[in-house]
């Protein structure tokens, strides 16, 4: 018999189920625009994969504004952002700020901007179960290591990356390669010290590529074919990544839980055999991710759905919640596959609807982050950490127009969302 007695935690305009980078940006966005917000978070710290994962690079920033751009001001002022390649300020001359940001600095400050406007943060803490009635979630069940808990919303904001809440509402969803059905890898990233003097990092698809045959002349194989490791801002530290899990489905823990061991293991091998590499003899890891960094989870069906001749063409919505500039980034899906990286897509920059984030099925229930509603390559070309939170931003502020005028997200006119972005610096 399970003990499912719950204690209330009370009832709020917008409740937002994980906080990574979308689902914090979305809490922080609902709040500035007047609602109550909770955020509940299933690890100890806000961020996702950027904190957890360890993965420092938020790529497809620069034409953003908003929180993004509050980011890196705040990360920038302290040295703690790598401007290397981003365009110059006009006024100044100055580089923009590059996509590189310290970890740790991000975790301090998710933790800041979600208090100073009073968003309630719970940590520990995991949605486990959705009382639906109707089309509608009626309240949700949060479970902790400290006790169960239950919360009432007006608007629900699924922000746990692979669509977990969505699906308990019962969403439908797809996943994986359209033809295989795989998707993505699993990787463990790491943060090391003692990386070879002089030594500038793996920055581009090349140096990737040539560090992992580097490794191979000494024996050492990696089941990744690119090398990730990149210098930290602000403090003499490195990623270091060079590790694949396949076949992690977002409903199998059991596959979840190898792969991480796996991912740990390969890498601390990795690291260890580094010895025998003149000038990396005394390569260490500090810590390896508290979760492995998961690329694809469900992409839940919406009222739109992004499809590979959008982003081959470059569609422009007039409900567009950000401009998307990079390309379609897929890595191996299995062992034996062949194309390390990109299937060969050039897209041209698009725009990610606002009815992407509109689940079908529910009505008050809004989609934030990598669960959005698009198609497998179109998901691989959107995926960055710059993206995902600008539709953070758009969709929390929705969700917060919705909540105070009582409108289903079905029926909340995007353009307003398209408007909010543009008067937030958005490039558009
Ligand atoms: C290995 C790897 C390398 C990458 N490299 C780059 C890169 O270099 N640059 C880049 O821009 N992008 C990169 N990406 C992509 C990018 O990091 C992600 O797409 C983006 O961070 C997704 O953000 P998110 O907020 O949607 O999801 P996530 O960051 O996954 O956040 C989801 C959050 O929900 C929480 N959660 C999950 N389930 C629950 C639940 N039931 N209840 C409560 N909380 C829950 C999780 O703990 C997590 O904090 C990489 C991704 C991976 C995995």
């Amino acid at each position: 018999m399970y003990d499912l007695k719950t204690t209330p935690l009370g009832e709020f305009d917008v409740a937002v189920f994980g906080g990574g980078i979308s689902g914090v940006f979305a809490a922080v966005s609902a709040a500035r625009a007047g609602a109550k917000v909770i955020l509940i978070e299933r690890s100890g710290s806000l961020g996702g994969v950027l904190t957890e994962g360890l993965v420092p690079r938020m790529m497809d920033s620069k034409n953003k504004g908003g929180i993004v751009r509050e980011l890196f001001s705040f990360l920038d002022s302290r040295g703690m952002s790598g401007a290397r390649s981003g365009a110059k300020d006009p006024e100044t001359g100055k580089l923009l700020p590059g996509d590189l940001v310290d970890v740790e600095a991000c975790k301090y400050f998710f933790d800041r901007i979600t208090a100073d406007v009073g968003v309630k943060v719970m940590l520990y803490s995991q949605v486990a179960a959705l009382d639906m009635d109707g089309s509608r979630i009626a309240s949700a069940l949060i479970v902790s290591e400290l006790g169960n808990y239950s919360l009432t919303a007006k608007i629900y904001i699924d922000a746990t990356g692979s669509g977990h809440a969505a699906a308990m509402a019962g969403c439908s969803w797809e996943f994986g390669e359209p033809d295989s059905g795989e998707p993505q890898p699993v990787s463990m990233g790491s943060t090391v010290v003692g990386v070879k003097a002089g030594f500038s990092g793996t920055n581009s698809h090349d140096e990737k590529s040539a560090y992992a045959d580097m490794l191979s002349e000494y024996g050492i194989k990696v089941s990744a074919a690119q090398v990730n490791v990149v210098t930290l801002p602000g403090c003499k530290t490195w990623t270091f990544s060079a590790n694949f899990g396949y076949g992690v489905t977002p409903e199998d823990t059991e596959r979840l839980s190898e792969t991480t061991a796996e991912g740990r293991r390969e890498l601390f091998e990795t690291v260890e055999a580094h010895k025998a590499i003149p000038g990396f003899e005394d390569l260490m890891i500090v810590t390896t991710s508290s979760h492995i960094g998961i690329r694809e989870g469900r992409r839940i069906f919406g009222e739109y759905r992004l499809t590979d001749s959008d982003i081959l063409e470059g569609r422009r919505f007039d409900d567009g919640m950000c401009l998307v500039t990079l390309g379609v980034d897929v890595h191996k899906t299995n062992k034996d596959d062949t194309t390390e990286t990109v299937r060969g897509r050039k897209t041209k920059p698009f725009h990610i609807p606002y009815r992407t984030a509109v689940p079908l099925g529910v009505d008050n229930l809004l989609l934030s982050g990598r669960c959005i509603s698009g198609d497998f390559y179109p998901h691989a070309a959107y995926r960055y950490m710059g993206d995902m939170a600008s539709v953070g931003e758009a969709v929390g502020f929705a969700a917060a127009e919705c909540a105070k005028t009582g409108i289903r997200p079905r029926e909340f006119d995007g353009r307003a969302v398209f408007r909010f972005m543009k008067s937030r610096g958005y490039e558009m």
